[in-house]
């Protein structure tokens, strides 16, 4: 397999498009703007939900399901969510089919309308919260604290492979609080969980704010956010986490009876993260030789080459190998041992750079004869011979070292690209020439913030979450500011 990708300085975009299907993610499908996520692409997919579903079940949350399909009335009940998905969704008129009597072929029966149209969930707060109507009355019933793991339409006009598709897996969290205190405090731990898993286990570095009011989540009164860098100097929105007030509380008619005994609004949180993190993935780590997986979430960690001519050799090998495989897999180390004799070593080692397995042994005669392994690593592309006793403990350290090393390169990465800039002309030139995060002083109106957006691409990322005010001017209209805000351009 030549892996012949087009490098990361020519077209990054290509590049990634490339990448994608290469390293067997995901490819397009027959349906314009979905996706189909193939096993490698998949099991990487599986494991960050596991541990995403690990971490939501320790901060209290049960996973249930609800519909796919929403009726209409349901969306227009909260008026500025439908205003915000209006223009994206996908509509169900009929329910059955029925041959052409001109024999042309099949189409929609006429007879079979539905009598309300179904919306094709583009998110499920609507359908969620005409449930909990009929779960909660009174404050014993609350906190209800709910996810779903489920897939969304969204009919998005430009797609893009995991980054941008009009059907898209997601999980959503729904919950459901007495007070507003509590509400904000969910939306704000939803925030710490993502960006910790984010860093963690996808090593990547991520900024937490708050989203400005054009850029907030339709129907919420504030959007939490954790926005990532991706190498080409563009931002990526990895997760988000709203707290609704009590909009939909108040369109669903959802009350509960307090400890006092009077009839209150529930207070709403709403928080999602998608297999856009997929694109996060593969655009921050990887190289123009293929993927780099962290660790965590690489489905294959350790790869393990046989380099033989004819069968005896490779039962030689494979007399060393097998022991080695085991003792991994009880450590909780996947291998995989690739004694295909259908492909060549080299093909072999392309593949599992292209696919970014962290570590590549290979063994041939002379190693059975010294007694090693010759290990490579996937991030540094460096290699060393281990001997055989000491290889389990290598890769175990291996296995924290790459993690911490693509974390703290994709670090490095995006503190060279957060600059500080005071004037608008200035401004210009560098979100053109550098990208990144440009970090500005805004007067914190809509019309200036459009301006921005119309003459240079670029939008608020976040408002930096914990920093402290600092007195400025606005580099465009130069009225007071009392802090910082991240611009750049986004996916
Ligand atoms: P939202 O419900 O708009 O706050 O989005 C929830 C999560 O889904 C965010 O992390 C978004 O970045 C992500 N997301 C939104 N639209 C898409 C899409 N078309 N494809 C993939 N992910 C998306």
């Amino acid at each position: 397999m030549g892996k012949n990708l087009t490098s990361r300085s020519e077209d990054y975009s290509k590049w990634y498009n490339e990448l994608v299907v290469k390293a067997d993610l995901a490819e397009n499908s027959g349906v314009r703007g979905c996706m189909v996520i193939k096993p490698y692409g998949f099991a990487i997919w599986e494991k960050m939900q596991a541990q995403l579903d690990k971490m939501f079940k320790e901060t209290g949350h049960e996973n249930a399901y609800f519909p796919l399909f929403i009726p209409k009335s349901y969306l227009s009940k909260e008026a500025s969510h439908v205003e915000g998905f209006a223009k994206e969704c996908a509509v169900v008129t009929h329910y059955r089919l029925k041959n052409a009597e001109d024999g042309s072929g099949i189409v929609v029966d006429e007879d079979a309308k539905l009598e309300e149209e179904l919306i094709v969930r583009p998110t499920s707060e609507t359908i969620i919260w005409d449930t909990y109507r009929k779960w909660v009355q009174s404050y014993r019933d609350l906190p209800l604290l709910i996810n779903q793991w489920a897939n969304v339409v969204r009919w998005e006009m430009r797609t893009r492979l995991f980054l941008r598709t009009a059907e898209f897996l997601w999980q959503e969290g729904h919950t459901a609080h007495a007070t507003r205190k509590e509400a904000v405090e969910e939306a704000e731990q939803m925030m710490h969980v993502y960006a910790e898993f984010v860093e963690e286990h996808m090593a990547v570095p991520v900024i937490k704010g708050t989203k400005t009011e054009s850029e907030r989540f339709a129907g919420a009164e504030e959007t939490y956010c954790i926005e990532a860098l991706m190498q080409d100097g563009k931002a990526l929105q990895a997760g988000t986490s709203h707290f609704l007030g009590q909009n939909f509380a108040k369109a669903f008619d959802v009350k509960f009876a307090s400890k006092e005994g009077k009839q209150e609004y529930v207070w709403a949180t709403s928080w999602g993260v998608s297999t856009r993190l997929m694109g996060a993935l593969v655009m921050t780590h990887s190289d123009d030789n293929g993927l780099v997986l962290p660790p965590k979430l690489a489905p294959i960690q350790v790869v393990i080459v046989p380099i033989y001519k004819g069968e005896e050799q490779l039962d030689a090998i494979s007399e060393k190998v097998e022991p080695l495989v085991k003792e991994l897999r009880s450590k909780g180390i996947s291998v995989k041992y690739d004694k295909r004799d259908t492909h060549k070593p080299g093909f072999k080692f392309n593949e599992y750079e292209l696919k970014g397995v962290p570590v590549r042994l290979a063994v041939g005669q002379r190693d059975l004869a010294n007694g090693t392994f010759e290990l490579a690593r996937r991030d540094t592309l460096e290699k060393e011979s281990v001997k055989a006793e000491d290889v389990v403990a290598r890769i175990e350290t291996l296995m924290h070292e790459i993690q911490d090393n693509i974390y703290n390169r994709a670090h490095a990465y995006r503190a060279e690209h957060i600059t500080e800039v005071d004037s608008y002309d200035e401004f210009k030139v560098l979100i053109e020439e550098k990208g990144g995060f440009i970090s500005a002083h805004w007067d914190g109106s809509s019309e200036t913030e459009d301006r921005i957006k119309e003459e240079t691409k670029a939008t608020i990322r976040c408002i930096p979450w914990n920093v402290e005010e600092q007195e400025g001017k606005c580099m465009v209209t130069g009225k007071p500011s009392s802090r910082r805000v991240l611009f750049a351009k986004a996916y």
